[in-house]
Protein backbone atom coordinates (compact mmCIF):
# COMPACT_ATOMS: atom_id res chain seq x y z
CA UNK A 1 0.00 0.00 0.00
CA UNK A 2 1.22 3.22 -0.39
CA UNK A 3 2.02 5.70 2.26
CA UNK A 4 0.44 9.50 1.87
CA UNK A 5 2.94 12.04 1.60
CA UNK A 6 2.89 13.16 5.40
CA UNK A 7 3.74 9.47 7.08
CA UNK A 8 6.31 8.74 3.99
CA UNK A 9 7.78 12.10 5.34
CA UNK A 10 7.95 11.11 9.08
CA UNK A 11 9.29 7.60 7.82
CA UNK A 12 12.55 9.61 5.99
CA UNK A 13 12.75 11.58 9.30
CA UNK A 14 12.92 8.18 11.27
CA UNK A 15 15.00 6.30 8.97
CA UNK A 16 17.79 8.84 7.95
CA UNK A 17 20.79 7.84 9.29
CA UNK A 18 24.31 7.76 7.81
CA UNK A 19 24.79 4.42 5.76
CA UNK A 20 27.04 3.01 2.51
CA UNK A 21 25.47 3.34 -0.84
CA UNK A 22 26.28 -0.34 -1.61
CA UNK A 23 27.73 0.13 -5.14
CA UNK A 24 29.41 -3.11 -3.66
CA UNK A 25 29.81 -5.29 -0.54
CA UNK A 26 32.19 -5.03 1.56
CA UNK A 27 32.54 -1.03 0.80
CA UNK A 28 36.15 0.52 -0.11
CA UNK A 29 36.30 1.44 3.38
CA UNK A 30 37.01 -2.16 4.37
CA UNK A 31 40.41 -2.35 1.89
CA UNK A 32 43.83 -2.54 3.58
CA UNK A 33 46.86 -1.60 2.66
CA UNK A 34 48.77 -3.87 4.50
CA UNK A 35 47.93 -7.07 2.20
CA UNK A 36 50.07 -10.05 1.11
CA UNK A 37 51.37 -9.00 -2.27
CA UNK A 38 51.82 -13.09 -2.76
CA UNK A 39 47.97 -13.66 -2.42
CA UNK A 40 47.44 -11.01 -4.66
CA UNK A 41 50.13 -12.02 -7.30
CA UNK A 42 48.05 -15.49 -7.08
CA UNK A 43 44.78 -14.24 -7.92
CA UNK A 44 45.65 -12.42 -10.70
CA UNK A 45 47.42 -14.87 -12.10
CA UNK A 46 44.57 -17.08 -11.58
CA UNK A 47 42.49 -14.42 -13.62
CA UNK A 48 45.07 -14.25 -16.44
CA UNK A 49 44.15 -18.30 -16.98
CA UNK A 50 40.37 -17.79 -17.25
CA UNK A 51 38.18 -16.29 -19.86
CA UNK A 52 35.93 -13.94 -18.03
CA UNK A 53 33.80 -10.93 -19.53
CA UNK A 54 35.21 -7.72 -18.57
CA UNK A 55 33.78 -3.97 -17.58
CA UNK A 56 36.89 -1.63 -17.94
CA UNK A 57 37.02 2.03 -16.14
CA UNK A 58 39.56 4.32 -16.81
CA UNK A 59 39.67 7.40 -14.32
CA UNK A 60 40.79 10.60 -16.07
CA UNK A 61 41.23 12.87 -13.18
CA UNK A 62 41.71 16.09 -14.48
CA UNK A 63 39.13 19.50 -14.56
CA UNK A 64 39.58 23.01 -15.69
CA UNK A 65 37.99 24.52 -13.17
CA UNK A 66 36.13 23.58 -9.13
CA UNK A 67 32.82 22.65 -8.61
CA UNK A 68 32.02 23.05 -4.75
CA UNK A 69 30.38 20.32 -4.34
CA UNK A 70 32.15 18.08 -5.93
CA UNK A 71 33.35 14.70 -3.87
CA UNK A 72 35.02 13.18 -6.87
CA UNK A 73 38.90 12.32 -7.06
CA UNK A 74 40.11 15.12 -9.56
CA UNK A 75 42.93 17.63 -9.87
CA UNK A 76 42.23 21.16 -11.41
CA UNK A 77 44.44 21.96 -14.06
CA UNK A 78 44.41 23.80 -17.46
CA UNK A 79 47.51 22.45 -18.54
CA UNK A 80 46.44 20.04 -21.22
CA UNK A 81 49.98 18.87 -21.40
CA UNK A 82 48.84 16.47 -18.40
CA UNK A 83 46.65 14.54 -20.65
CA UNK A 84 50.06 13.27 -22.74
CA UNK A 85 51.65 12.41 -19.52
CA UNK A 86 48.57 11.10 -17.79
CA UNK A 87 47.79 8.79 -21.17
CA UNK A 88 51.84 7.53 -21.06
CA UNK A 89 51.48 5.96 -17.51
CA UNK A 90 47.62 4.29 -18.82
CA UNK A 91 50.04 2.91 -21.77
CA UNK A 92 52.26 1.35 -19.39
CA UNK A 93 49.30 0.24 -16.90
CA UNK A 94 47.16 -1.14 -20.01
CA UNK A 95 50.44 -3.16 -20.98
CA UNK A 96 50.44 -4.50 -16.90
CA UNK A 97 46.91 -5.53 -16.87
CA UNK A 98 47.16 -7.10 -19.85
CA UNK A 99 49.33 -10.02 -17.98
CA UNK A 100 46.19 -10.27 -15.79
CA UNK A 101 43.99 -11.07 -17.66
CA UNK A 102 43.51 -13.97 -20.60
CA UNK A 103 43.63 -12.44 -24.03
CA UNK A 104 40.70 -13.49 -25.53
CA UNK A 105 38.37 -12.20 -22.38
CA UNK A 106 35.69 -10.58 -24.24
CA UNK A 107 35.40 -6.82 -23.04
CA UNK A 108 31.54 -5.73 -22.38
CA UNK A 109 31.61 -2.40 -20.80
CA UNK A 110 33.60 0.34 -20.57
CA UNK A 111 33.31 3.60 -18.73
CA UNK A 112 34.79 6.87 -18.78
CA UNK A 113 34.89 8.87 -15.70
CA UNK A 114 36.53 11.29 -13.52
CA UNK A 115 37.14 14.15 -13.45
CA UNK A 116 36.50 15.13 -16.88
CA UNK A 117 36.92 12.67 -19.42
CA UNK A 118 36.78 14.95 -22.11
CA UNK A 119 39.59 17.12 -20.67
CA UNK A 120 41.76 15.10 -23.15
CA UNK A 121 41.83 16.70 -26.15
CA UNK A 122 40.09 14.80 -29.66
CA UNK A 123 43.62 13.73 -30.34
CA UNK A 124 44.34 12.17 -26.58
CA UNK A 125 40.82 10.66 -26.71
CA UNK A 126 42.07 9.36 -30.20
CA UNK A 127 45.36 7.90 -28.75
CA UNK A 128 43.11 6.09 -25.61
CA UNK A 129 40.96 4.72 -28.19
CA UNK A 130 43.72 2.99 -29.95
CA UNK A 131 45.04 2.40 -26.62
CA UNK A 132 41.51 0.42 -25.71
CA UNK A 133 41.26 -1.66 -28.76
CA UNK A 134 44.57 -2.58 -29.63
CA UNK A 135 45.16 -3.80 -25.76
CA UNK A 136 41.86 -5.86 -25.39
CA UNK A 137 39.54 -7.90 -27.30
CA UNK A 138 36.35 -5.23 -27.11
CA UNK A 139 33.18 -7.07 -27.61
CA UNK A 140 31.28 -6.15 -30.70
CA UNK A 141 28.04 -5.08 -28.57
CA UNK A 142 30.14 -3.48 -26.15
CA UNK A 143 28.15 -1.06 -23.91
CA UNK A 144 30.78 1.80 -23.90
CA UNK A 145 30.03 5.22 -21.89
CA UNK A 146 31.26 8.35 -21.16
CA UNK A 147 30.65 10.96 -18.20
CA UNK A 148 30.03 14.66 -20.18
CA UNK A 149 30.69 17.96 -18.37
CA UNK A 150 28.55 19.70 -21.06
CA UNK A 151 30.77 23.19 -20.48
CA UNK A 152 33.91 21.33 -21.86
CA UNK A 153 33.02 19.35 -24.74
CA UNK A 154 33.53 19.99 -28.59
CA UNK A 155 31.89 18.37 -31.63
CA UNK A 156 35.32 16.82 -32.51
CA UNK A 157 35.22 15.38 -28.86
CA UNK A 158 32.10 13.40 -29.59
CA UNK A 159 33.55 12.76 -32.82
CA UNK A 160 36.53 11.06 -31.27
CA UNK A 161 34.16 9.39 -28.66
CA UNK A 162 31.84 7.87 -30.91
CA UNK A 163 35.01 6.60 -33.55
CA UNK A 164 36.02 4.41 -30.64
CA UNK A 165 32.83 3.07 -29.80
CA UNK A 166 30.78 5.28 -27.26
CA UNK A 167 27.67 4.60 -27.53
CA UNK A 168 26.17 6.22 -23.99
CA UNK A 169 26.49 9.24 -22.06
CA UNK A 170 26.02 10.46 -18.98
CA UNK A 171 25.80 14.35 -18.60
CA UNK A 172 26.43 16.48 -15.75
CA UNK A 173 23.64 18.86 -14.76
CA UNK A 174 22.71 19.26 -11.61
CA UNK A 175 20.59 22.06 -11.52
CA UNK A 176 19.63 24.44 -14.43
CA UNK A 177 18.84 27.39 -11.80
CA UNK A 178 21.29 30.37 -12.14
CA UNK A 179 21.28 31.11 -8.48
CA UNK A 180 22.08 27.29 -7.72
CA UNK A 181 24.76 27.62 -10.21
CA UNK A 182 26.61 30.27 -9.06
CA UNK A 183 26.38 29.00 -5.56
CA UNK A 184 28.10 26.04 -6.85
CA UNK A 185 30.71 27.57 -8.73
CA UNK A 186 29.45 25.79 -11.81
CA UNK A 187 28.15 28.19 -14.47
CA UNK A 188 26.49 26.11 -17.21
CA UNK A 189 23.57 27.72 -19.08
CA UNK A 190 21.30 25.60 -20.01
CA UNK A 191 21.51 26.38 -24.18
CA UNK A 192 24.81 24.50 -23.64
CA UNK A 193 23.24 20.95 -22.19
CA UNK A 194 20.76 21.02 -24.94
CA UNK A 195 23.34 21.51 -27.98
CA UNK A 196 25.43 18.81 -25.97
CA UNK A 197 22.65 16.38 -26.15
CA UNK A 198 21.64 17.31 -29.58
CA UNK A 199 25.34 16.70 -30.21
CA UNK A 200 25.12 13.46 -29.04
CA UNK A 201 22.43 11.97 -30.94
CA UNK A 202 23.37 13.47 -33.96
CA UNK A 203 26.65 11.77 -33.84
CA UNK A 204 25.01 8.26 -32.66
CA UNK A 205 25.36 8.18 -28.92
CA UNK A 206 22.06 8.13 -28.21
CA UNK A 207 21.39 6.73 -25.02
CA UNK A 208 21.63 9.73 -22.58
CA UNK A 209 21.60 9.54 -18.23
CA UNK A 210 21.53 13.02 -16.89
CA UNK A 211 22.90 13.35 -13.44
CA UNK A 212 20.92 16.26 -11.14
CA UNK A 213 21.25 16.72 -7.38
CA UNK A 214 19.05 18.19 -4.75
CA UNK A 215 19.87 19.88 -1.37
CA UNK A 216 22.40 22.00 -2.64
CA UNK A 217 22.65 25.98 -1.69
CA UNK A 218 19.84 27.96 -3.04
CA UNK A 219 17.93 25.46 -4.23
CA UNK A 220 14.13 24.82 -2.92
CA UNK A 221 11.39 22.50 -4.18
CA UNK A 222 9.92 25.31 -6.47
CA UNK A 223 13.59 25.55 -8.47
CA UNK A 224 13.78 22.07 -8.53
CA UNK A 225 10.50 21.49 -9.90
CA UNK A 226 11.69 23.44 -12.76
CA UNK A 227 15.21 21.91 -13.13
CA UNK A 228 13.23 18.61 -13.73
CA UNK A 229 11.00 19.79 -16.19
CA UNK A 230 13.81 21.88 -18.14
CA UNK A 231 15.41 18.52 -18.80
CA UNK A 232 12.68 16.37 -19.18
CA UNK A 233 12.44 19.02 -22.26
CA UNK A 234 15.56 17.33 -23.39
CA UNK A 235 13.88 13.43 -23.47
CA UNK A 236 17.14 11.79 -21.65
CA UNK A 237 17.01 7.72 -21.59
CA UNK A 238 17.82 7.63 -17.71
CA UNK A 239 17.93 10.05 -14.49
CA UNK A 240 20.49 9.67 -11.62
CA UNK A 241 19.19 12.06 -8.89
CA UNK A 242 21.64 12.37 -6.14
CA UNK A 243 20.99 13.50 -2.62
CA UNK A 244 23.94 16.41 -1.99
CA UNK A 245 25.91 14.92 0.93
CA UNK A 246 27.53 17.51 2.95
CA UNK A 247 30.82 16.17 4.57
CA UNK A 248 33.27 18.60 4.46
CA UNK A 249 35.80 16.98 6.52
CA UNK A 250 36.17 14.38 3.97
CA UNK A 251 35.63 16.87 0.79
CA UNK A 252 37.69 20.02 1.25
CA UNK A 253 35.74 21.84 -1.71
CA UNK A 254 32.70 21.74 0.37
CA UNK A 255 34.35 24.30 2.61
CA UNK A 256 33.38 27.14 0.10
CA UNK A 257 29.33 26.49 -0.16
CA UNK A 258 27.88 29.04 1.94
CA UNK A 259 25.94 26.90 4.87
CA UNK A 260 23.69 29.59 5.13
CA UNK A 261 22.38 29.00 1.82
CA UNK A 262 21.72 25.08 2.28
CA UNK A 263 17.84 24.46 2.00
CA UNK A 264 16.36 23.30 5.68
CA UNK A 265 16.16 19.13 5.92
CA UNK A 266 12.61 19.23 5.31
CA UNK A 267 12.72 21.57 1.70
CA UNK A 268 15.64 18.91 1.21
CA UNK A 269 13.24 15.93 2.08
CA UNK A 270 10.12 18.04 -0.36
CA UNK A 271 12.59 18.31 -3.41
CA UNK A 272 13.15 14.20 -3.05
CA UNK A 273 9.37 13.05 -2.35
CA UNK A 274 8.68 15.89 -5.37
CA UNK A 275 11.26 14.49 -7.65
CA UNK A 276 9.83 10.95 -7.02
CA UNK A 277 6.24 11.54 -7.81
CA UNK A 278 7.52 14.37 -10.13
CA UNK A 279 9.76 11.83 -12.43
CA UNK A 280 7.21 8.78 -12.92
CA UNK A 281 4.55 11.03 -13.89
CA UNK A 282 7.07 12.08 -16.98
CA UNK A 283 7.24 8.60 -17.89
CA UNK A 284 10.44 7.61 -15.85
CA UNK A 285 10.05 5.10 -13.77
CA UNK A 286 11.68 4.33 -10.04
CA UNK A 287 14.98 1.63 -10.40
CA UNK A 288 16.02 2.51 -6.80
CA UNK A 289 18.13 4.05 -4.69
CA UNK A 290 18.42 7.55 -7.21
CA UNK A 291 17.87 6.12 -10.31
CA UNK A 292 15.18 6.72 -13.15
CA UNK A 293 14.70 5.20 -16.32
CA UNK A 294 11.98 5.23 -19.58
CA UNK A 295 9.48 1.94 -18.95
CA UNK A 296 11.34 0.51 -22.30
CA UNK A 297 14.97 1.38 -21.53
CA UNK A 298 17.39 -1.10 -20.76
CA UNK A 299 17.23 -0.44 -16.96
CA UNK A 300 13.32 -0.51 -16.62
CA UNK A 301 13.70 -4.30 -18.43
CA UNK A 302 16.29 -5.92 -16.00
CA UNK A 303 14.67 -4.37 -12.88
CA UNK A 304 11.44 -5.82 -14.58
CA UNK A 305 12.45 -9.48 -15.45
CA UNK A 306 15.34 -9.51 -12.20
CA UNK A 307 18.33 -9.44 -13.61
CA UNK A 308 18.75 -5.90 -12.51
CA UNK A 309 22.93 -5.43 -11.01
CA UNK A 310 25.01 -2.93 -9.20
CA UNK A 311 28.57 -2.22 -9.14
CA UNK A 312 31.08 0.60 -8.93
CA UNK A 313 29.05 2.83 -11.36
CA UNK A 314 25.23 2.49 -9.71
CA UNK A 315 22.70 0.06 -11.52
CA UNK A 316 23.93 -1.63 -14.10
CA UNK A 317 22.58 -4.46 -16.79
CA UNK A 318 25.96 -6.87 -17.63
CA UNK A 319 25.86 -9.66 -14.97
CA UNK A 320 29.04 -10.94 -13.59
CA UNK A 321 31.50 -9.22 -14.93
CA UNK A 322 34.63 -8.69 -13.70
CA UNK A 323 35.46 -4.83 -13.22
CA UNK A 324 38.80 -3.53 -13.86
CA UNK A 325 39.78 -0.08 -13.08
CA UNK A 326 42.43 1.81 -15.00
CA UNK A 327 43.61 5.16 -13.85
CA UNK A 328 44.75 6.72 -10.37
CA UNK A 329 42.32 5.61 -7.64
CA UNK A 330 39.98 3.47 -9.72
CA UNK A 331 38.45 0.84 -8.19
CA UNK A 332 38.58 -3.01 -9.64
CA UNK A 333 36.16 -5.32 -8.14
CA UNK A 334 35.78 -9.05 -8.81
CA UNK A 335 34.51 -11.93 -7.71
CA UNK A 336 36.87 -12.46 -4.71
CA UNK A 337 38.88 -9.57 -4.78
CA UNK A 338 38.35 -5.92 -4.63
CA UNK A 339 41.56 -3.63 -4.90
CA UNK A 340 41.95 0.29 -5.53
CA UNK A 341 44.56 1.93 -7.50
CA UNK A 342 46.88 4.72 -5.95
CA UNK A 343 44.88 7.90 -5.49
CA UNK A 344 48.37 9.98 -5.12
CA UNK A 345 48.86 11.17 -8.69
CA UNK A 346 52.69 11.12 -8.21
CA UNK A 347 52.70 8.03 -6.47
CA UNK A 348 50.85 6.50 -9.53
CA UNK A 349 53.04 7.18 -11.43
CA UNK A 350 56.18 5.88 -9.72
CA UNK A 351 54.97 2.89 -9.13
CA UNK A 352 54.04 2.55 -12.93
CA UNK A 353 57.77 3.73 -13.40
CA UNK A 354 58.92 0.69 -11.19
CA UNK A 355 56.86 -1.35 -13.56
CA UNK A 356 54.32 -2.68 -10.73
CA UNK A 357 50.55 -2.43 -11.18
CA UNK A 358 49.95 0.66 -9.00
CA UNK A 359 47.66 -0.81 -6.57
CA UNK A 360 46.88 0.64 -3.24
CA UNK A 361 44.46 -1.66 -1.35
CA UNK A 362 42.85 -4.29 -1.55
CA UNK A 363 40.65 -6.88 -0.04
CA UNK A 364 39.77 -10.69 0.18
CA UNK A 365 36.41 -11.58 0.00
CA UNK A 366 35.89 -14.41 2.31
CA UNK A 367 32.83 -16.93 2.06
CA UNK A 368 31.15 -15.20 4.91
CA UNK A 369 31.26 -11.74 2.28
CA UNK A 370 30.39 -13.17 -0.82
CA UNK A 371 27.03 -14.69 1.11
CA UNK A 372 26.05 -10.99 2.53
CA UNK A 373 27.30 -9.82 -0.81
CA UNK A 374 24.53 -12.04 -2.54
CA UNK A 375 21.94 -11.21 -0.22
CA UNK A 376 22.84 -7.14 0.03
CA UNK A 377 22.79 -6.82 -3.68
CA UNK A 378 19.56 -8.83 -4.14
CA UNK A 379 18.13 -6.28 -1.79
CA UNK A 380 19.41 -3.62 -3.99
CA UNK A 381 18.65 -4.42 -7.44
CA UNK A 382 15.21 -7.16 -6.96
CA UNK A 383 13.88 -5.90 -3.43
CA UNK A 384 13.39 -9.39 -2.42
CA UNK A 385 15.13 -12.42 -1.06
CA UNK A 386 13.10 -16.13 -1.94
CA UNK A 387 14.34 -18.62 0.74
CA UNK A 388 14.26 -21.37 -1.37
CA UNK A 389 16.12 -20.07 -4.66
CA UNK A 390 18.75 -18.88 -1.51
CA UNK A 391 19.21 -22.21 -0.37
CA UNK A 392 19.27 -23.44 -4.06
CA UNK A 393 21.98 -20.85 -4.61
CA UNK A 394 23.57 -21.57 -1.72
CA UNK A 395 22.77 -24.81 -0.06
CA UNK A 396 21.73 -23.06 3.03
CA UNK A 397 18.36 -22.05 5.33
CA UNK A 398 17.98 -18.49 5.18
CA UNK A 399 15.28 -17.99 8.03
CA UNK A 400 17.62 -20.05 10.41
CA UNK A 401 21.22 -18.54 9.18
CA UNK A 402 19.77 -14.43 9.52
CA UNK A 403 17.29 -15.12 12.19
CA UNK A 404 18.77 -12.31 14.28
CA UNK A 405 18.42 -9.64 11.06
CA UNK A 406 14.62 -11.03 10.59
CA UNK A 407 14.25 -10.14 14.19
CA UNK A 408 15.90 -6.68 13.08
CA UNK A 409 13.41 -6.57 10.51
CA UNK A 410 10.48 -6.50 12.39
CA UNK A 411 10.22 -2.70 13.21
CA UNK A 412 10.23 -2.29 9.35
CA UNK A 413 7.71 -4.62 8.20
CA UNK A 414 5.53 -2.54 10.95
CA UNK A 415 6.35 0.55 9.51
CA UNK A 416 5.37 -1.11 6.60
CA UNK A 417 8.39 -1.03 4.53
CA UNK A 418 9.30 -5.23 4.19
CA UNK A 419 7.16 -8.12 4.42
CA UNK A 420 8.52 -11.18 6.38
CA UNK A 421 6.85 -13.67 4.39
CA UNK A 422 6.85 -17.73 5.24
CA UNK A 423 8.92 -17.81 1.97
CA UNK A 424 10.45 -14.59 1.31
CA UNK A 425 11.70 -11.08 2.57
CA UNK A 426 9.84 -8.70 0.37
CA UNK A 427 10.67 -4.91 0.36
CA UNK A 428 7.04 -2.87 -0.41
CA UNK A 429 7.11 0.14 -2.42
CA UNK A 430 6.92 2.54 -0.07
CA UNK A 431 10.38 0.28 1.25
CA UNK A 432 12.11 0.68 -1.96
CA UNK A 433 12.76 4.68 -0.62
CA UNK A 434 14.89 2.36 2.23
CA UNK A 435 16.52 -0.01 0.27
CA UNK A 436 20.09 1.05 2.17
CA UNK A 437 18.62 0.72 5.75
CA UNK A 438 17.27 -2.32 5.20
CA UNK A 439 20.47 -3.88 3.73
CA UNK A 440 22.74 -2.44 6.39
CA UNK A 441 20.86 -5.11 8.99
CA UNK A 442 23.13 -7.47 6.76
CA UNK A 443 26.36 -5.69 6.79
CA UNK A 444 28.44 -7.53 9.04
CA UNK A 445 31.05 -4.78 9.56
CA UNK A 446 28.75 -2.11 10.27
CA UNK A 447 27.38 -4.55 13.32
CA UNK A 448 31.35 -4.48 13.79
CA UNK A 449 31.32 -0.91 13.54
CA UNK A 450 34.95 -1.53 12.13
CA UNK A 451 36.56 1.34 10.17
CA UNK A 452 33.92 3.63 10.84
CA UNK A 453 34.07 6.73 8.68
CA UNK A 454 31.60 9.08 7.46
CA UNK A 455 28.84 8.10 4.81
CA UNK A 456 26.37 9.60 3.41
CA UNK A 457 22.64 9.72 4.68
CA UNK A 458 20.61 6.58 3.60
CA UNK A 459 17.64 8.56 2.08
S1 LIG B 1 31.92 17.90 -10.28
FE1 LIG B 1 32.90 16.96 -12.06
S2 LIG B 1 33.62 18.71 -13.27
FE2 LIG B 1 33.18 19.52 -11.24
S3 LIG B 1 35.16 19.41 -10.14
FE3 LIG B 1 34.05 17.51 -9.71
S4 LIG B 1 34.74 16.04 -11.20
FE4 LIG B 1 35.33 18.07 -11.95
Amino acid sequence: MMKNKIETLELIKKYTVSGPRYTSYPTAVQFTDSFDDALLKRSLDERSQKIIPLSLYFHIPFCFSLCWYCGCTKIITRDKNRGDVYLDYLEKEIKLVQKTIHQKSPVKQIHFGGGTPTFLTPVQLQRLGKLIHSGFSVHENVEFSVEIDPRRVEEDHIKALREMGCNRASLGVQDTNEAVQEAIHRIQPFHQTKTVTELLRKHGIKDINFDLIYGLPKQSSSTFYKTIDDVVSLNPDRFAVYSYAHLPSMMPAQKLLNENDFPSTHEKLSMMMMTIERLPELGYEFIGMDHFAKKEDELSRALENGTLQRNFQGYSTHAKLEMIALGMSGISQGDNLYYQNEKDLARYYAMLDDGKLPIKKVLSLSAEDKLRRTIIMQIMCKATINYDDFAAETGLNFKELFSDELEMLKPMEADGLVLLLKDRLFITNPGRLFLRNIAMVFDEYLKKKTNRVSYSSTV
